[in-house]
């Protein structure tokens, strides 16, 4: 579903551009917004979210499609933690469609999905945990890699109910906004994925921009 922004971009009290193959990682106070922008096209944003209060709560992608009886994730779907409380809800998204089926991309499933010697490219999952590792202070560890969500990505259910990998829907400047409805730890990886045609070979970067809450 398409929903505009009423924000103003002026208005932000942060904006910082993710290269691929880079990171985010911050916490977002109950009620703050954030919009994630891809700035060329057919990015993938492969992100996880945790209560920044209880690290052991974190994004559920099955209690979230369950509630909300519907596959795919787009303005109005609300993405609840594994204790089923509500953490972000998606108030804005002129992409349309977002995967939460799809997982991250890893070292391990290069090599099963493209070629043996694809073993030692850069993939989300060494993002995120050079991420932990990098930030100690969040105590998080490879235990806490979960679920996450895929803004950007196209990955549509076949009649069959099979799982396709399908040419980008998004485009330069579509973004998708989201409201935290707790104090939640967003960490992102921008996806630094060569082999995968749905981004042209070519990942580029996303941006940023966090709004006090109202
Ligand atoms: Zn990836």
């Amino acid at each position: 579903m398409i929903v505009e922004s009423q924000l103003c971009t002026q208005e932000a009290k942060l904006k910082e551009v993710v290269d691929a193959g880079d990171y985010y990682f911050k916490v977002m106070k109950q009620g703050e917004r954030m919009r994630i922008t891809d700035l060329e096209g057919n990015q993938a944003a492969d992100t996880l979210f945790y209560n920044a209060n209880n690290t052991e709560e974190r994004y559920s992608a099955m209690d979230t499609l369950r509630e909300q009886g519907n596959a795919y994730l787009t303005a109005g779907s609300m993405l609840l933690s594994n204790l089923n409380n509500p953490m972000l809800e998606i108030v804005a998204d002129t992409c349309g469609r977002h995967d939460t089926l799809g997982g991250a991309c890893s070292t391990e499933s290069n090599t099963v999905r493209y070629a043996h010697e694809k073993r030692c490219m850069h993939a989300c999952r060494d993002s995120w945990l050079l991420a932990v590792t990098e930030n100690p202070e969040y105590g998080l560890t490879k235990r806490d890699i979960s679920h996450n969500v895929n803004f950007f990505m196209n990955v549509p259910v076949t009649a069959e109910g099979g799982l396709t990998f399908a040419d980008g829907i998004s485009a330069p400047g579509k973004y998708v906004e989201l409201e935290a409805k707790m104090d939640v730890i967003v960490l992102i990886s921008n996806c630094p994925q060569l082999n995968n045609p749905c981004n042209a070979y070519n990942p580029t970067p996303i941006e940023v921009s966090v709004w006090d809450a109202a």
